[in-house]
């Protein structure tokens, strides 16, 4: 039996929906806007698309954005200038940097000076503690992203076995502290686990957030598991996307890198995503979708927290 498809769209249009609900309310009974403020540094194309996607959601949902966009070559100094600006304003609600930044900004300095009740990516060091505590807290996007796919998917996470290949900050650690929450029992998998496909095929949910375009293949992914596939990644290579995707959908991704010079995959191989799993989360259209929602829904939880509304 082929997987079920677990779709982000309707989840995400459902959860911008709520807060488009919640913005309203907002403003009827306090007098209030939201403000989300994004800061660019450079041209990387990826970055310039996913900030206007985020501001354009902003403003869709009837909040205000702000975006500053600076040169490639600005001084560490000047980013530093311009988030302490905005941690001072009393109209900003949320602080997003967009990574990456180039080498001569340091990344981590930058993260460490939003004020966490603005980090609305929830990278700041004082949200990633209280997260880990299982505190109130600004949660990073795309792992609270996967928690919302799994409950309004009615995806059971309490007693299951949750495997999840990657630990970064951002993606990895947060995702397997979320899961633990929610009553999983939680296994971290890194380049350095040496039993990457026995430890894959006991998941009962297995969450890919690798960055290596159909790492994890048949042999990982146990019968009927639930696979959530984190990665987006650019692949190029017409052979190996041809490998990569059933017959149907194969002349549809060869004409993208065709037409663009590539066509975006996830770190499962889908072919074999549909032929094992129960259900699978596609790329695209699957957790990225989810990302920029849940930014939405921090954007709106600072602003309460930060006027204390409940
Ligand atoms: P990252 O910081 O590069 O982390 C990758 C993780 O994968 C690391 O922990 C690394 O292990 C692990 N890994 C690498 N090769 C491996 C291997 N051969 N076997 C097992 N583990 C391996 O990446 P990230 O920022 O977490 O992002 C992961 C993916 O998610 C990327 O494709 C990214 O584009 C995507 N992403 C998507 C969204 C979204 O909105 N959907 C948001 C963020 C990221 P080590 O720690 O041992 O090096």
């Amino acid at each position: 039996m082929q997987a079920r498809i677990l779709s982000g769209k309707p989840i995400a249009e459902a959860i911008k929906a709520e807060v488009a609900l919640e913005v309203a309310e907002l403003k009827e009974r306090y007098e209030t806007t939201p403000a989300l403020a994004v800061i660019r540094v450079g041209e990387d194309p990826a970055s310039a698309v996913y900030v206007a996607s985020k501001v354009r959601t902003v403003e869709e949902l009837g909040m205000r954005s702000e975006h500053l966009h600076f040169h490639e070559n600005i001084a560490e100094q000047e980013v530093i200038d311009a988030v302490n600006e905005l941690n001072s304003r009393d109209d900003v609600d949320g602080i997003l940097v967009q990574l990456p930044l180039p080498p001569q900004i340091d990344e981590r300095k930058i993260i460490d000076l939003i004020d966490p009740a603005k980090d609305v990516d929830g990278f700041h060091p004082v949200n990633s503690g209280r997260l880990m505590q299982g505190r109130e807290c600004l949660v990073p996007c795309t792992p609270a992203g996967v928690i919302e796919l799994l409950k309004r998917s009615d995806v059971k996470i309490a007693g299951k076995h949750a495997v999840v290949v990657g630990r970064s900050n951002i993606v990895g650690k947060p995702m397997s502290m979320l899961l633990l929450h929610e009553n999983a029992t939680v296994s971290i998998c890194h380049s350095r686990t040496s039993n990457l496909v026995e430890m894959c095929r006991h998941a009962d949910i297995l969450v890919a957030a690798i960055g290596r375009p159909g790492f994890l293949r048949r042999e990982h992914i146990r019968d009927g598991a639930t696979v959530i596939d984190v990665g987006i990644n650019r692949l190029d290579d017409p052979g190996s996307a041809a490998e990569m995707f059933p017959t149907d959908e194969c002349e549809r991704r060869l004409a993208a890198i065709e037409k663009r010079g590539f066509t975006l995959v996830g770190d499962v191989k889908p072919k074999d995503a549909i032929d094992r799993a129960g259900s699978y989360t596609p790329v695209p259209g699957g957790v990225g979708l989810l990302t920029v929602a849940m930014l939405m829904k921090n954007t709106i939880k600072a602003a309460k927290l930060r006027r204390g509304i409940e």
